[in-house]
């Protein structure tokens, strides 16, 4: 499964954060799928609809689908010259699909702050600065690799060139992501300014229920998604029944949980969608890439649904809920039969066909 790594400055609140993502694995841990590993909190991706068509098949369960965070220990200033966690560090955050950065913005004079004062955009500045050298290290060690082995001939020259147009962008200071370079041939490093970025802003209350601040914020890291949460707030939540968890949100200005939160944004970071199945056992969201075609997707529930694919029946979520059943769908002519060129839709309800 794809994962989500957590970094952060020292005490900016991320095994916090990440104790209350492990705690609320309880909850995922009911899902038969769901593997527990001491590093990774796996979350559950809120989706009313699931409780919508449980309601519509009356469905003995719903399975949600879930997003796996991993802890991955601080980074400080310095940490791309192994004075920090150094190389075991960025060898877990290189196995990562996408990375949310914590940053601290509560004020607190009982918690140091490493660089002596709360900055968030000091911080995103410090931690910036260190994944960038980090990987202009790699690519110097790489590129010296590469050359000795384009003279051999053992490996094409794309290679080499995509690794000296990814070192120019950041002798530049442009983050890969946001460099237009073709990283395709130069992948198996893991280079980690080219991965996908969250931010968590860990604040307080004043932070949360004040619109103009947090636009500030997330104005220092965009187009990057921002979340904006209390982890403090969101280990207390975890505790709570749904009705008091409800009312210390709506206390704090928010509607949905941090947690919650964090797991839409990180999955749609992630490059992924759900399609739902849904029948009397089970109401369930499948995860899939966006843009994947309906063989592929049917391979998510079972290897044979894609070999043998024939047909997918598709009904949209909002057509199913208002005719109430798929015979009156059907009826109404909002059932298709979509073949194997079929782009998946976000919250299309599917049945396939298939040969055994
Ligand atoms: P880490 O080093 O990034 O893992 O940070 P920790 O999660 O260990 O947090 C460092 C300290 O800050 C701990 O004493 C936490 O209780 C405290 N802390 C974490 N989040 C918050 C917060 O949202 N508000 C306040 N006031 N304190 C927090």
């Amino acid at each position: 499964a794809l994962t989500i790594g957590i970094v952060g400055l020292p005490n900016v609140g991320k095994s916090t954060l990440f104790n209350a993502l492990t705690r609320n694995q309880v909850l995922a841990a009911n899902y038969p799928f769901a593997t527990i590993e001491p590093n990774i909190g796996v979350v559950n991706l809120p989706d009313e609809r699931l409780d919508r068509l449980a309601e519509v098949f009356h469905s003995e369960r719903i399975v949600p689908a879930t997003v796996s965070f991993v802890d991955i220990a601080g980074i400080v200033r310095g940490a791309s010259e192994g004075e920090g966690l150094g190389n075991q560090f960025l060898a877990n955050i290189r196995e990562a699909d996408a990375i949310a950065q914590v940053v601290r913005g509560f004020a607190d004079d009982d918690v140091v702050h490493v660089e002596g004062e709360v900055n968030p955009k000091n911080d995103l500045e410090t931690i910036g600065a260190e994944l960038m050298l980090a990987d202009l290290q790699t690519l110097e060690k790489a590129i010296t690799r590469y050359e000795k082995e384009v003279k051999g001939r053992k490996i094409d020259k794309s290679v080499l060139e995509a690794a000296i147009a990814a070192k120019d962008a950041l002798d530049r200071g442009v983050l890969l992501s946001a460099s237009g370079v073709d990283l395709a041939p130069i992948r198996e490093l893991g280079l980690l300014t080219a991965k996908p970025f969250i931010f968590v802003f860990n604040v307080d209350e004043a932070v949360l229920t004040d619109a103009a601040r947090k636009a500030e914020l997330a104005a220092l890291v965009a187009p990057a998604q921002a979340v904006f949460l209390d982890a403090k707030i969101e280990s207390e939540l975890i505790d709570l029944d749904p009705e008091d968890a409800a009312e210390l949100l709506a206390s704090t200005g928010q509607d949905e949980s941090g947690l919650d939160q964090l797991a839409r944004i990180g999955f749609d970071t992630l490059g992924l969608q759900t399609y739902l199945t849904a029948g009397p056992k089970e109401a369930r969201a499948w995860t899939i890439g966006k843009g994947w075609k309906a063989p592929a997707a049917a391979g998510v529930i079972h290897t044979d649904f894609e070999k043998g694919f024939i047909k997918a029946e598709v009904i949209s979520f909002d057509d199913l809920v208002e005719l109430g059943s798929v015979v009156e769908a059907r009826a109404h002519g909002k059932s298709r039969l979509e073949g194997k060129d079929y782009v998946m839709q976000d919250g299309d309800v599917v049945e396939f066909r298939f040969n055994n």
